[in-house]
């Protein structure tokens, strides 16, 4: 069987590894598609906390049950093999202070499968405790359904924003995190979308999502204030620029990851006078379920999300086209032979 693998710091190779064994409460799984993000980058540059190679990476997962280890066909998740199904990639202490008061997405001894130290699905077959796996139905696109991970993370994110009917809602960055919380701001009641992103090819995405508002300035919008502010960039260009732009009782959002040691300036008497609320929001808290949820519901248009699929054996090209900013969603489907372009590039 052949895998991806991250043998240490910016080394990538492809090697030929042993069929996986479900342990007590294990799964394997065919892996369908993989979705490459940010974080497989911060990964194999190591900069992620905690990554302990060699890893296979791969964390936003769906795929096929093809084995059961003991007990994981008993019990309210009870799976079979056929089953399709996409991965929570999370695993936590369940021990610790922060675990114990409810906030496992922050618990001390987190563990994410293909990012920290558990092998992720960036290879033929993997394995998964059946409590992270989540059948989908029959009917559900098992290669679109890897946007699930990222969207559990997305509804943590508005977990931790205002529901009002009639907010006006302000996003930056049109890659697949800002796509994806612009898509939900209507189910949280936004009376309006606006979208922002310096790359005009990305507006098209958003575009073919139906996100009606979209500059390459947020100066060029109809508006000059939104009661909610979400950064999906990291980039402290646009963090300076959407902060002073929340409405007085609003809500600024850190959702894309900045650099670790980056600072950004803004006013902290304008945060005192007009009660602005900045709030961050980290990885997936009991939000996996609800995703599945509402992707299977159709609240996410998927379709137009995803551009290109690689094989193992193109997954060092797909980092550097990810890299290299081009593309959208970008999909590692370990048991097809060929990479394919889905979309076409509008250059
Ligand atoms: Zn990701
Ligand atoms: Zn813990």
């Amino acid at each position: 069987m052949r895998a991806v693998v991250f043998a240490a710091v910016g080394e990538l190779t492809v090697a030929e590894r042993p069929e996986p064994v479900p342990g007590p409460r294990e799964v394997v799984i065919e892996t369908a598609a993989v979705g490459i993000c940010g974080t497989d980058t911060h990964v194999l540059d190591g900069e992620f906390e905690g990554t302990v190679f060699p890893l296979v990476p791969g964390h936003e997962a769906t795929g096929t049950v093809v084995a059961l280890g003991p007990g994981a066909d008993q019990g309210p998740g009870a799976l079979a093999v056929g089953d399709h199904v996409a991965v929570n990639p999370s695993s936590t202490c369940g021990e610790c202070d922060l675990c114990l008061t409810g906030r496992q997405n922050l618990c001390r001894a987190w563990n994410g499968m293909g990012v920290v130290r558990a092998d992720g699905a960036a290879q033929q077959r993997f394995t998964a405790p059946a409590a992270n796996v989540f059948k989908l139905r029959p009917d559900t696109d098992v290669f679109e359904a890897a946007l699930i991970e990222p969207l559990a993370c997305a509804i943590h994110g508005w977990d931790l924003l205002p529901r009002r009917m009639g907010d006006h809602v302000l996003v930056y960055g049109s890659g697949t995190m800002g796509l994806l919380m612009a898509q939900l701001a209507p189910r949280a009641g936004a009376a309006s979308v606006t979208i922002i992103d310096v790359n005009p090819d990305r507006l098209v995405t958003a575009a073919e999502v139906g996100i009606e508002h979209r500059y390459t300035s947020a100066g060029d919008a109809d508006r000059a204030e939104w009661d909610v502010v979400i950064d999906c960039t990291g980039s402290i260009a646009a963090i300076e620029d959407g902060l002073p732009r929340v409405m007085a009782g609003g809500v600024f959002q850190h959702f894309g990851v900045a650099p670790a040691d980056a600072t950004a300036r803004y006013s902290p008497f304008r945060v005192y006078r007009d009660e602005v609320s900045v709030v961050g929001t980290m990885a997936v808290l009991n939000s996996f379920g609800r995703a599945v949820a509402m992707f299977e519901t159709g609240a996410i248009k998927a379709q137009p999300m995803i551009s290109h699929t690689f094989t193992l054996e193109d997954y060092a090209q797909a980092l550097r086209m990810f890299r290299a900013g081009q593309g959208r969603k970008l999909q590692v489907r370990p048991n097809q032979d060929t990479s394919q372009t889905l979309l076409g590039q509008r250059r």
